[in-house]
Order: structure tokens, then sequence, then C-alpha cells
């Protein structure tokens, strides 16, 4: 019990021991009404587009969990993916995630057929499943989808230099299946990977985008991520843009393609089919 205690992260030794066992008791009763969930059909995803910004189109979707929870409300990933990830749940949470999210790409490319892309989140645990990758194939085989059109995202600090992780990253290429680096720029090794590994997608982390308007050095840096990321032949898509100048500004350095509120927030299935089939072009005003 104590090392599970542990590993819930309850031992935050500079509290007093009733605030570490309100942790535990928290972390616990959270772990149980997450297996409630998966059995109660309480998950559901949120789809936010990603736009072309050549041509202001949308050119895909990423698939965002929720959880509708009758104690909590609605609760995002940032709030319960981390305790998934350490309890295993986050295996049969993420299979569903990949089940529901086929289902929805091919209503989505039914209604409105432009080879649109749909984009999953990755936990580190789930490339360490070897159930994993057959469960992903058969899904977009009995969706019938184009492997090309299901782009896996994997955060930089879930990617371990082990057989396990070469393998998963080779059998995606093997299967046709894009890559993408989720948060670049928010972990330590960065170039290593992007040598050691071919992703095709690079995703620009927020906290740059923030800063590209006032911040001559986080310019600087996008454009020099945007050249690196172009020059090896990858997509490259800046996350969370909030403001058109930061559009124009992107769009000005050659990034591919953009994601964010400025264009939309995460939507329901009918939201987003809807706002697809508006053909809506995002064009960025000039950069100054
Ligand atoms: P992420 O993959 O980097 O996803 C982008 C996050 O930024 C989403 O938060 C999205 O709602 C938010 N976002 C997008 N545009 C903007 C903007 O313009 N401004 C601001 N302030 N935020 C913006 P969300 O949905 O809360 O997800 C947070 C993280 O949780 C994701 O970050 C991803 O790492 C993880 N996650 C989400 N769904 C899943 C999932 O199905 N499986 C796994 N393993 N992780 C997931
Ligand atoms: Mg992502
Ligand atoms: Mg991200």
């Amino acid at each position: 019990a104590q090392e599970r205690l542990h590993q819930l992260g309850a031992s935050n030794r500079h509290l007093p021991i009733e605030a570490q066992l309100d942790t535990a008791v928290d972390l616990i009763r959270m772990e149980s009404e997450l297996q409630d969930a998966l059995a109660h059909d309480q998950f559901y995803l949120l789809y936010q587009p990603i736009i072309n910004l050549t041509t202001g189109a949308i050119a895909g979707f990423e698939a965002l969990i929720r959880w509708d929870s009758p104690h909590r409300g609605d609760v995002t990933p940032g709030q319960f993916m981390a305790l998934a990830e350490l309890t295993s749940l986050v295996v049969p949470i993420g299979e569903w995630v990949i089940k529901a999210g086929c289902k929805a790409l091919k209503q989505i490319q039914s209604a409105s057929p432009k080879n649109t892309f749909m984009s999953f989140n990755i936990a580190s645990r789930q490339i360490e499943e070897t159930a994993f990758m057959p469960y992903v194939l058969n899904t977009i085989r009995s969706a019938n989808l184009n492997p090309a059109h299901v782009k896996l995202e994997v955060l930089e600090r879930s990617l371990f230099d082990s057989e396990t992780t070469l393998g998963w990253i080779q059998a995606c290429r093997e299967e046709n299946l894009p890559l993408a680096l989720d948060d670049f720029g928010t972990g330590y090794s960065s170039l290593e990977y992007l040598s050691d590994y071919e992703f095709d997608t690079l995703k620009i982390d927020k906290s740059f985008i923030d800063r590209i308007t006032n911040d001559q050095r986080a310019r600087n840096i996008c454009q020099a991520i945007i050249h690196l990321s172009n020059s090896l032949g990858m997509t490259t898509v800046a996350e969370g843009i909030e403001e058109p100048a930061q559009a124009a500004i992107l769009r000005e350095m050659g990034c591919t393609m953009g994601q964010g509120y400025l264009f939309a927030k995460p939507l329901d299935l009918d939201k987003a089919i809807a706002l697809l089939a508006q053909d809506q072009v995002w064009l960025p005003p000039v950069a100054d």
C-alpha cells in the first residue's frame, strides 16, 4: 500500500500527513471513477480543426478526450490522463479513443470527401503495449479508412531510446501511419530524436507561439524550428494560435499548418462536420 501511495504521488513529504492522505484517497477515488467512466461510456471526443496555412482550408482534426463525470462535471485530459497513465487505464481508454475517433473520421470523410486526417494523442504506456498497434490497424481496417489519414501524436518526453520505441516507430512507417512529434520545444533532447526517428509532422508548442508577436528571440526560434522541420521534409504545425498576427507571421515563415482558438476550439462531431462542409477559408492578414 505504501508503494501504491508513493506511485500515486501521495508522498508529498512537505505536506501535513492529513493532506498527504487526502491526496492519496482522492487519487484512489478518481482511479475507480475512471474505471466506472469506461464501463458507463462517460468519455467523449472533441475534434479541433487543423488548418493548412497556405490554402486556409481545414486539413484535419485532432481528437481530444473529455470526461463527462457524474461527480466532477466536465473534466479535461490534463486533470485525469496522468493518473490514467500511471494506473495503465490509459490502455483501454486509448483503445476507446482510437475506436471512437476512427468511426468519427469515417463519418467526416463520408460527409465531405476531402482526404481529411485525424490526429490521435498516444501515451508512452500505449507504445509499450504490444497489443496496441494491432488494435489500431484492425480498427482502421474495419472502419475502411486509409492509414495515411490516421496520424499518431507522441510527446518527445514519452519516447525512450529502447528497442520497443524503435520497433513501434518502424511499425508505424511500414503500415503507412503518419507520426507527429507533439509539444516540440518543451522536451530536452529534441534534435537527437529528429535525427534518429523519421517523423512526418512536428508540432511547435503553444508556449513559443504565445511569444511570437512581441519577442524577437521566440520569433527567431520559431523560424529556426520551421526551417529545420521543413528541411527534413516534415509538415510543421503551430499549436495554440489565438491571434491573426500570429497566423500571419507563421505563414510568412513557411509554417505549413496551424491549430488554435483563432480558427476553432475543439468541436463536437456535428459541428466539426458542419464546419468542414462550409468550405471556409482562413486567410491571415499580411505580416508586418
Ligand atoms: P495537445 O495534444 O498538445 O493538445 C492541444 C491542447 O491545446 C488541447 O487541450 C487543446 O484544447 C488546447 N488548445 C488548442 N488550441 C488552443 C488555443 O488557441 N489556446 C489554448 N489556450 N489552448 C488551445 P486539451 O484538450 O485540454 O488536451 C490537453 C492535452 O491532453 C493534449 O495536449 C494531450 O497531450 C492530452 N490528450 C488529449 N486527448 C488525449 C487522448 O485521447 N489520449 C492521450 N494520451 N492524451 C490526450
Ligand atoms: Mg496533441
Ligand atoms: Mg501539443
